[in-house]
């Protein structure tokens, strides 16, 4: 029994009805390319698999991708044979489903294997690619074939966004969680994605995706119950005593430390202070450095003394190890950094609307997008905002026409933090004296002006962030 169904002939083995269907509807998925076919023939013998035989003196590029998305999808794991004249023949391995479902959960082991400097809570990458659905994430750069697809199957068809075509190629199995090109064989999850898409490093595109499922506090590192006692800092201390400690204060030491039979015998400690003599800090340093080595809580009961004794003092000392925490002293409870857009801290209203669009041109030539700081000053939200965002800023871009204060505190933990800030301003005077050596942008605040800040800016910024890609 042969059936003619557009135009295609299809015929199985031993005439079974629901083979017949199946061939149709393969004949529906190839859509326009089943005009080169001349016929299908299905041996239910050999496990199902199909012949497929192209009109004489017909072919299209398209072909093979077609006729193994329409065998995928019409649910056979099956060999199609596709016979075709001037050698253009081809097989389609039976088995290419589990071959490269292999060959992608390797890959995807390997590519795990390099994530450096991260980690990540168990089985975070599961629940990431459990929260957030593939398909959503790839509509962002790709157009579904509603006709081929069937969302309520979490079955998605579209053109390829990783090679030119207009047939859709691209499959996502969204309840799997992974996709598959026929044309180009790209495949991977959503986590590959992002990676590939946007030239994101493997580490960056968990990033935003745990930021989309709402997951990234777990990226956060964990705030220690007790901070590690940190090391006495013998050279500190040193300073702090050979500045300020009289004979008196060893002695005291020698009390609490158990360190007077040392301290009283020592032949030139005491007697090197009292004379003012230069060998006098060596003696010092080398009665810190035995109390250390003794390991005997000596050097606790010191640093602790110092504390207490010369507050003033020792506070000047730690300052600096203060400032460096300051991420955590200001109350924001710090991630990494996710340099993910270039912020812009500027006053608002007073007719910096046409700057910020300025601004905003310019990012829109770096894969990064603009985002203003004042907004949320503007309608009083937390300062935890305000450090949010310039930790997420690549660079921190400050207007300080008019020295306004929120933007030279923003540009102060911009500094601190150590991003890549641009100062710009209206007026050459506004830039502190300080940072005038920093290299800022003056502007007009008029049509030429803001057309030459655009191209400054362009230019900073692509040095900075590199240039968007051109897809
Ligand atoms: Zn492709």
């Amino acid at each position: 029994m042969s059936n003619l169904y557009k135009g295609v002939a299809l015929s199985s083995r031993k005439d079974i009805t629901g083979e017949i269907a199946t061939m149709r509807s393969m004949v529906d998925w190839l859509g326009d390319i089943a005009k080169h076919v001349e016929h299908i023939f299905c041996d239910s013998k050999a496990g199902a698999c199909y012949t497929v035989t192209l009109k004489s003196g017909h072919w299209h590029d398209d072909l093979p991708a077609a006729i193994r998305a329409a065998g995928f999808a019409t649910g056979g794991h099956n060999g199609i044979q596709v016979e075709a004249d001037s050698g253009r023949g081809f097989d389609i391995d039976p088995d290419w489903p589990v071959d490269w479902l292999q060959e992608w959960e390797t890959e995807q082991k390997a590519t795990y294997g390099e994530v450096q400097g991260m980690t990540l809570p168990p089985g975070f990458l599961d629940r990431i690619r459990e929260k957030v659905s593939l398909s959503d994430v790839a509509s962002r750069w790709v157009k579904w074939d509603m006709r081929k697809s069937s969302p309520e199957k979490g079955d998605f068809w579209a053109p390829c966004p990783f090679h030119e075509e207009t047939t859709a190629s691209l499959h996502i199995d969204d309840r799997k969680g992974f996709y598959y090109c026929f044309g180009c064989h790209a495949k991977g999850d959503v986590i590959s994605l992002v990676k590939e898409k946007q030239g994101l490093g493997f580490d960056h595109a968990v990033r935003q995706l745990a930021f989309l499922a709402g997951m990234d506090a777990e990226l956060a590192p964990k705030v220690e119950a007790t901070p590690e006692p940190q090391r006495p800092n013998l050279l500190q201390m040193k300073d702090l005593m050979v500045e300020h400690f009289d004979q008196e204060n060893f002695l005291e030491v020698g009390v609490l430390t158990g360190w007077t039979q040392y301290i009283r015998s020592h032949d030139r400690l005491l007697r090197s202070l009292s004379w003012g003599d230069p060998d006098y800090p060596g003696h010092v340093l080398d009665l810190l450095t035995r109390m250390d080595e003794k390991k005997d809580g000596s050097i606790k009961e010191l640093q602790d003394y110092i504390n207490n004794k010369f507050a003033d003092e020792a506070q000047a000392i730690t300052e600096v190890a203060v400032f460096s925490s300051a991420k955590r002293s200001l109350g924001y409870n710090f991630v990494q950094p996710r340099n993910d857009v270039i912020s812009v801290m500027m006053p608002f209203g007073g007719g910096f609307g046409p700057v910020y669009e300025t601004i905003k041109a310019a990012c829109n030539a770096t894969p990064l997008p603009a985002r203003r700081a004042d907004e949320v000053w503007n309608s009083s939200v937390l300062i935890n905002d305000i450090l949010e965002l310039i930790n997420h800023s690549a660079v921190v871009i400050c207007d300080l026409t008019g020295r306004n204060e929120n933007v030279f505190y923003e540009l102060g933990i911009a500094h601190a933090w150590g991003k890549p800030v641009i100062p710009i301003t209206q007026r050459a005077e506004d830039v502190p004296f300080d940072l005038r050596h920093h290299r800022y942008l003056t502007y007009l605040n008029n049509s030429e002006g803001l057309a030459v800040l655009q191209s400054g800016l362009e230019s900073r910024l692509k040095s900075l962030v590199g240039e968007k890609p051109w897809f």
